[in-house]
């Protein structure tokens, strides 16, 4: 017990900087009054610690802990400084010995086992953590963690079915933390069947997204596209018109895919009034240049200036601003080499603007990712900008 207390004494002094400034203190405080006689030894030992002569240390702590009648707490904590310092080796080499020891009871070796799991994860040793992990993953004590830890693992191998497995498990327990669902999951699988031309496959897996969770956009989105890309546009413009109800703030994401409906079915007074819809509903911008653009073909470049200035004097975006000037340099009647070029100016300007941004740590990005690439999260990452959803509502709230 004796070790125990002193390595839970230095662990914190272990991760402050400060670690020789507090050494002095410490080993003077709490070594030097013992009179134990082991005393000699564990000041040798946590000094060798202290100077990162790690290989001295391990011997000489292990030598006293050997003497010790509960030598387990100590020892794991010992390799989880060991790990956490960055000395995976030792970490593994500690805990691998305590797994095998015979004196310990199966709950003390399911400890070990999950730390000497936690060190192969850090070691990017990914098959042996899992192995571990799955063979904890029923035990009352580290089930959920490792549970964890798994979903984590199947996520850096891409192994999709594992990880939907693992998410259902963890389901009764815990929220995931990265906002991992089976729905985004199958997505993925539907995605590499779609790449391999297995579209019978993608579909199943689009339909289990969309059972698993009923509000998935990405689910919606893929399963439109599949459905246009085989012709069946009413089919797909009901699927992409759900992402209304799921979630509106990827509206102005599937706004091109639901005009390509529309434009194979031919309906344009339907359309306009849909786009009048997302306008007036959610404030879309996009959908408001897209029925400009339907006016100025037409009604005539003024008619579609008219509706769409005091949209975009109330949303000022150069996305949006070069959309109109491009409407501009599109008509005969104002078509010159001076608005092309300002409407380019523009455009560059533009470019540079993130579109989407991770609502979770901030991450700015140019193309919507379904996993963010900084922060890992799921469905984090939402449409920003010239793409930002607005209901005109709240709109007008703010800026009375
Ligand atoms: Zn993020």
């Amino acid at each position: 017990m004796l070790a125990q207390s002193l390595i839970a004494l230095l662990l914190p002094v272990a991760a402050a900087s400060g670690w020789y400034a507090a050494r002095k203190h410490y080993t003077r405080k709490y070594l030097t009054d013992f009179a134990h006689p082991l005393t000699r030894a564990y000041r040798t030992g946590i000094n060798y610690l202290l100077d990162e002569k790690t290989d001295k240390a391990i011997t000489a702590v292990a030598k006293i802990l050997e003497q010790e009648s509960e030598p387990l707490e100590t020892h794991i904590a010992l390799g989880n400084l060991f790990r956490r310092r960055g000395e995976v080796e030792k970490a593994i080499e500690l805990h691998k010995k305590l797994t095998l020891d015979p004196g310990l009871s199966q709950s003390q070796k399911d400890k070990a086992n999950y730390e000497l799991g936690m060190d192969y994860m850090r070691a990017g040793l990914f098959d042996r953590a899992e192995s571990i992990f799955v063979s904890l993953s029923d035990t009352k004590t580290h089930g959920r963690w490792a549970s964890q830890h798994l979903l984590q693992i199947y996520q850096q191998q891409r192994d999709w079915h594992k990880a939907i497995e693992s998410v259902q498990t963890l389901r009764p327990y815990a929220k995931p933390r990265n906002g991992e669902t089976a729905a985004y999951f199958y997505c993925e699988l539907a995605e590499e069947a779609m790449s391999l031309h297995r579209l019978k496959d993608a579909r199943d897996y689009l339909s289990n997204a969309l059972a698993d969770d009923p509000l998935c956009v990405r689910a919606s989105i893929a399963k439109g596209k599949l459905e246009l890309g085989n012709g069946e546009e009413k089919q797909a413009l009901i699927t992409l018109k759900s992402v209304e109800y799921q979630n509106p703030v990827y509206l102005p994401v599937v706004l091109p895919l639901i005009r390509q409906c529309w434009d194979r079915q031919g309906n344009e007074r339907e359309f306009i009034a849909y786009l009048d819809h997302l306008y007036e509903a959610f404030g879309v911008v996009s959908a408001a240049v897209e029925r400009a653009d339907r006016m100025r073909q037409i009604l005539g470049i003024n008619a579609a200036l008219d509706y769409l200035l005091p949209i975009l004097e109330s949303r000022p975006d150069p996305i949006g601003i070069s959309r109109a000037l491009a409407f501009l340099s599109e008509d005969s009647q104002y078509a010159s080499n001076k608005i092309r070029r300002l409407c380019a100016l523009l455009q560059e300007l533009a470019s540079d603007q993130h579109q989407f941004q991770c609502k979770h740590c901030g991450f700015g990005a140019k193309e919507l990712h379904w996993r963010c690439p900084s922060c890992q999260y799921w469905g984090s990452i939402r449409p920003t900008g010239y793409l930002a959803v607005t209901p005109i509502s709240e709109a007008e709230e703010t800026t009375a």
